[in-house]
């Protein structure tokens, strides 16, 4: 990889060998020109570091990048890790990627000691970074509020590599580094990649990141978001649509929000119907963390049904048992990163065909072209379309 000269020696074969989650996607890479750009640029100041930190990470290539280099230094596996002091991502998912690829890159026994943090505001819990390695965000709110975390705890001058795909990154992203970090330069894009480079300025303010709460129309609930959540400071126009019809949903007695974001489907229906159980459940932490705020915020309203409900920070509900579950509502993402991808869809539908007693049903709110109807009927012993806007449509699938 002419291009990237100070990446570690094997790295570009080793990548080749990295995967998504599970080996699902199997079309998309798990790796991308901006971790090699970033790996490359950052590759004398890793040499030098005894903490480095890692920032989103998308599926593990930054954490094997900087393991290969000590390693390749003849750093043994433990010394290696104990360099790495901190891998934050907000998603379950992945964080079992980066867990999964660092195994099959660099050691089986990796897959124990690599631990992946999910909440930014432990960030001083950890040994101060000599350098910082991330990905830009694709979320602005989350860009500002992972700078903010990092510049509380950084030491003045502590330089991040911040790196991303030049079409997912934006001159406004840009300016953000250097209003909430420190003062910052680009470099030259390579393979359509690149890397931003700035160094704490800890005389530099935070800006207010000013999230608004918002309610489904004449509705008394009250929904707070977090920076990284689903739909953060507004509702989301499908969960508005399901929401219209709420009333249609029949009463039962276990009940799980699937991909619950800030909680608005889950805790609408348990204000209106009732239930013996609830589970809100989501890939990302903050979005578990932004429905516990939510229960308490509307703690009145929902009185003893509080009780009732239960959080998990899972990927598509993997670790509950099999038909546990009568009802399942579900507004599922068509992203993974930054690529369009029913994947995460199919898994949650499979998943849901698992979860579900017989008779028990799931309902789906989509955009209409994304034509998910097929993949249910498939799955399904029954499915049919409940309701119908010009952008979306209610499906409506029994077990
Ligand atoms: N239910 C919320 C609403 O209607 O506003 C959020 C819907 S949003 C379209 C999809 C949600 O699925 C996001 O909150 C996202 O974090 C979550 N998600 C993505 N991948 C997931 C996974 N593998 N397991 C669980 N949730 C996931």
């Amino acid at each position: 990889m002419p291009e990237f000269d100070k990446l570690p020696a094997g790295f570009a074969e080793s990548l080749g060998e990295l995967m998504r989650y599970d080996g699902c996607d199997k079309h998309l890479r798990a790796f991308d020109a901006a971790d090699h750009y970033i790996l490359s640029e950052a590759a004398d100041a890793i040499e030098k570091a005894e903490s480095v930190w890692i920032i989103g990470d998308n599926f593990g290539a930054l954490s094997c990048g900087v393991l290969m280099q000590y390693r390749a230094a003849g750093l043994a596996f433990p010394d290696a890790l104990a360099r790495l002091k901190l891998v934050y991502s907000d998603s379950r998912a992945g964080a079992q990627a980066i867990k999964q690829n660092v195994c099959k890159a660099l050691a089986s026994q990796a897959v124990a000691a690599i631990s992946v943090e999910h909440n930014a505001k432990n960030f001083g819990t950890y040994a101060a970074p000599d350098v910082v390695l991330a990905r830009v965000p694709k979320n602005k709110t989350q860009l500002t509020f992972l700078l903010q975390q990092l510049k509380a705890v950084a030491a003045e001058s502590t330089p991040i590599y911040l790196g991303g795909m030049d079409k997912h990154l934006s001159k406004g992203q840009f300016e953000l580094l250097g209003k909430e970090f420190g003062a910052a330069t680009y470099t030259r894009a390579k393979t359509k990649a690149r890397v931003w480079i700035a160094k704490a300025d800890l005389s530099l303010a935070s800006s207010d990141l000013a999230l608004k709460d918002y309610r489904h129309g004449t509705s008394e609930l009250l929904f707070s978001s977090r920076p990284n959540s689903f739909s953060a400071g507004r509702l989301d126009r499908g969960a508005a649509f399901l929401l219209d019809n709420l009333e249609r949903i029949p009463a039962m007695a276990s009940v799980a929000d699937l991909g619950c974001g800030n909680g608005v489907l889950g805790l609408s229906y348990a204000y209106f119907a009732s239930f013996e159980s609830l589970l809100l459940s989501d890939d990302s932490f903050q979005a578990v963390e932004a429905c516990d705020a939510n229960i308490a915020l509307n703690a009145s309203l929902l009185q003893e049904k509080s009780q009732k409900i239960r959080l998990s920070h899972s990927d598509a509900l993997r670790d509950e048992p099999d038909k546990s579950l009568d009802l399942i509502l579900c507004n599922p993402p068509f992203h993974t990163q930054n690529a369009v991808s029913r994947a995460v869809a199919s898994r949650m539908f499979t998943q849901a065909g698992r979860l579900l007693v017989s008779g028990g049903e799931l309902w789906v709110v989509a955009n209409r072209h994304l034509q998910y109807h097929h993949h249910l009927r498939r799955n399904f012993a029954f499915c049919e379309q409940v309701n119908v806007s010009p952008q979306f449509v209610i499906l409506r699938a029994v077990r």
